[in-house]
C-alpha cells in the first residue's frame, strides 16, 4: 500500500509518539478490506508503539479507528486514507499519540470546554484537496475533547450511504446525523458554528481594541502584501479576513507565482500567513466586514462595523476583499447548491463518475472542467452564452476530439430543476431561435468567472458596472482615507502578483497621504 520512501518517512514520523496508541479494525475480506488489512499492517511495521486489535463492534466496514488502549475509538476511517487524506491519517496517529498539534492554545482550551456531544461524519472524496482540512480539523477536535468523534469516509466506498443521504459535494459533514456543512471549513469556522457564545465573546473582545493606524480588510495576496507593507512602517496594523488566504486556498496548483516554479493554494497561504505575523500585525481572522462608515461622518476615523456587532476605528482602510465565483442567478440554483449544483470540477467531480453533467461557461476555466469531467463523466454538455467559446484554442481543439462531450454556444440558462433533493435538469434558451429547452442532467458545474466582493461598500464608493471599486493609480478611492486593492478593484489583471503588487501600492499611499497630511 505505502511505498519504501513514503514508509521510511512514516516511521520517522511515528518515533515522535509519546505514548502507545491502538487501532481498532473492522475488517472483511473484500478487496478494500484485504487493502486496508495491509495499510494497517505496514503501519505497525513502522512503530513498536503501535498496536492492532480487530473487533466486530465498528459499524462501517471494512474502516478502522485510532485510539489509547483501552479507551472507546473517537476518530474513525471509513475508507483507506490515501491520496490527499495520507496527512490526515499520520495526523491522527501523531496527535492520538500525544504528539502536539499545530493550534494555538486559545484554539484548543476551546475546544476541550466545548459543551455537549458532537458526532460528526465526514464524507470525502480521495482526489478532493479540501477534504483533508475538515478532517483534520474534526480529527483534532476528537482527540482533544471526549466527547467528540469524528468519522472520515469515502464516498466511493459507501455508495449506499451516499446515495440515502443524496450528497453530491464533498466534503459534506454531518453532526449528530444531520448535515452540517459543505466545502471547506476550518478549525475556527467550526468552532464558530458549535460554540454559539463564541461570536458575541470574539465581538466583546474586538470592541475594546485601539484604533489603527491602517486596518486592511480582506486577507488574501493583497490584503497580506498591505499589512507587510504598513507594518514595516512601523504604524499600527491590524488585519481583518473573513477567512485568511482568499480565494488562495481554493487554488490546486499554482505555476505563476514568480520566482516559485509551482505551489499549491494552501502551502502559499501558510507561507503568507507566516509573514505577516512576522510583524507586529493584529490578525482578526473568520470576521466578517459588514458596513464601512467614512471618516467624515465618524468624527475623522474610517470605521468598520463588523457583522457580529463589533466596530473598528483607523486613521485609513484598505479594502482587499478580493472575489468570489460567479452565481448564474437563476431559479433553483441555490437550493440545489451541492445537491447538483457545483463550483469546484476538482473537489465534487468524482461524484458524477458515469452521470450526465454540464459545464456553463465556454472560458478557460468552463473548458478545462469539461475536458477533466469527460475522463469520467457519462456525457459533458457544455453552454456558452456568447456565440463562440473564449477558452484558448488549445483547449477547445482537446475538447473537440472527446467523444461524449457536446458543445452549445448562444445559450441561456434559465432555471435549475430538482426533485426537492437533488438537481434533474436545467431549463435552457436558445438566444437565436428563442426556443426553449429540458436538459435532464445529474449536476451542472458553474464556471462563469467571479464577481467583486464589493456590496458592503455600495453606495458609499464609486464602483463601475461589474461592482468593481474604482482606484487611482496610487489605488485610493472616490472616499478619502480608504485605499483598495486586489481583486475587488477595477484592475485590469486578476492575478496573485498583481493582488500583491497592488496591495504593496495601496499601503505605501496610505503612508505617504499621512505623511504629507492630505488625510
Ligand atoms: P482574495 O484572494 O479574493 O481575498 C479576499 C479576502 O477578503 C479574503 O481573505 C476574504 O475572506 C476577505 N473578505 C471578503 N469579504 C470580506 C468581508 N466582508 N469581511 C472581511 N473579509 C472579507 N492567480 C494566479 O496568479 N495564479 C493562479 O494560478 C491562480 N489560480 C486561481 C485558481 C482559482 C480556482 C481561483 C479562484 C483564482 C486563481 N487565481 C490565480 C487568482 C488569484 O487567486 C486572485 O487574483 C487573488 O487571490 C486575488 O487576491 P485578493 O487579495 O485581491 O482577493
Amino acid at each position: 500500500m505505502i511505498d519504501t520512501a513514503i514508509k521510511g518517512q512514516l516511521k520517522a514520523y511515528l518515533e515522535r509518539l509519546q505514548r502507545p496508541i491502538e487501532l481498532v479494525a473492522a475488517l472483511d475480506n473484500s478487496a478494500k478490506g484485504q487493502e486496508m488489512r495491509e495499510l494497517l499492517n505496514e503501519i505497525l511495521e513502522c512503530s513498536a508503539k503501535v498496536s492492532l486489535r480487530e473487533t466486530d463492534t465498528l459499524s462501517r466496514v471494512p474502516s478502522f479507528a485510532i485510539s489509547l488502549p483501552g479507551e472507546t475509538p473517537r476518530i474513525h476511517f471509513a475508507g483507506l486514507p490515501m491520496g490527499h487524506e495520507f496527512t490526515s491519517l499520520v495526523l491522527a496517529l501523531l496527535q492520538t499519540g500525544g504528539h502536539p498539534p499545530k493550534v494555538e492554545q486559545a484554539v484548543i482550551d476551546q475546544i476541550k470546554s466545548l459543551p455537549g456531544s458532537f458526532n460528526f461524519e465526514t464524507y470525502i472524496s480521495l482526489s478532493c484537496h479540501n477534504c483533508p482540512d475538515v478532517v483534520q480539523a474534526l480529527n483534532l477536535m476528537a482527540v482533544l475533547n471526549p466527547n467528540v468523534t469524528s468519522t472520515m469516509i469515502d464516498g466511493a466506498m459507501f455508495q449506499d450511504e451516499v446515495n440515502a443521504r443524496q450528497i453530491m459535494a464533498v466534503p459534506t459533514t454531518y453532526l449528530n446525523g444531520a448535515e452540517f456543512g459543505a466545502g471547506r471549513m476550518l478549525i475556527e469556522e467550526i468552532l464558530a458554528k458549535v460554540d454559539t457564545g463564541a461570536a458575541a465573546r470574539a465581538a466583546e473582545e474586538l470592541g475594546k481594541k485601539e484604533s489603527f493606524d491602517v486596518l486592511v480588510v480582506g486577507g488574501g495576496p493583497a490584503g497580506a502584501a498591505a499589512a507587510i507593507y504598513a507594518a514595516r512602517k512601523g504604524i499600527r496594523t491590524g488585519v481583518l479576513a473573513e477567512r485568511f488566504g482568499g480565494q488562495v486556498m481554493d487554488t490546486l496548483g499554482i505555476e505563476n507565482f514568480i520566482s516559485v516554479p509551482h505551489t499549491e493554494g494552501p502551502k502559499l497561504v501558510a507561507s503568507l500567513e507566516q509573514h505577516v505575523k512576522e510583524y507586529a500585525v493584529d490578525v482578526m481572522n473568520l470576521q466578517r466586514a459588514g458596513k464601512l462608515i467614512p471618516a467624515s461622518e465618524n468624527g475623522g476615523l474610517v470605521a468598520i462595523q463588523l457583522e457580529n456587532g463589533a466596530t473598528l476605528q483607523a486613521k485609513t482602510v484598505i479594502l482587499s476583499t478580493g472575489a468570489r465565483w460567479r452565481e448564474m442567478n437563476v431559479p433553483g440554483e441555490a437550493e440545489y447548491k451541492a445537491k447538483g449544483v457545483c463550483f469546484c470540477p476538482h473537489c465534487d467531480g468524482p461524484f458524477y463518475a458515469g452521470r450526465h453533467v454540464a459545464v456553463i461557461g465556454g472560458g478557460n476555466s468552463g473548458v478545462e472542467a469539461a475536458i477533466d469531467l469527460a475522463g469520467t463523466c457519462a456525457s459533458v454538455t457544455v453552454l456558452e452564452f456568447m456565440e463562440t467559446l473564449k477558452a484558448d484554442q488549445v483547449l477547445q481543439e482537446k475538447l473537440r476530439t472527446l467523444p461524449n462531450v457536446e458543445v452549445h454556444t448562444n445559450v441561456q440558462t434559465l432555471e435549475v430543476e430538482g426533485d426537492g433533493s437533488r438537481m434533474t435538469a436545467l431549463r435552457t434558451k436558445d438566444r437565436s431561435t428563442g426556443a426553449e429547452k429540458r436538459l435532464p442532467l445529474d449536476g451542472v458545474f458553474v464556471q462563469i468567472g467571479l464577481s467583486a466582493n464589493s456590496k458592503l461598500f455600495a453606495g458609499i464608493l464609486d464602483t463601475n458596472r461589474a461592482g468593481e471599486i474604482l482606484t487611482d493609480k496610487e489605488c485610493r478611492t472616490s472616499v478619502p482615507g480608504v485605499y483598495a486593492a486586489g481583486d475587488v478593484t477595477d484592475i485590469r489583471y486578476k492575478q496573485i502578483v498583481i493582488a500583491m503588487g497592488e496591495g504593496a501600492k495601496a499601503a505605501l499611499s496610505a503612508s505617504e497621504d499621512r505623511i504629507k497630511g492630505i488625510i
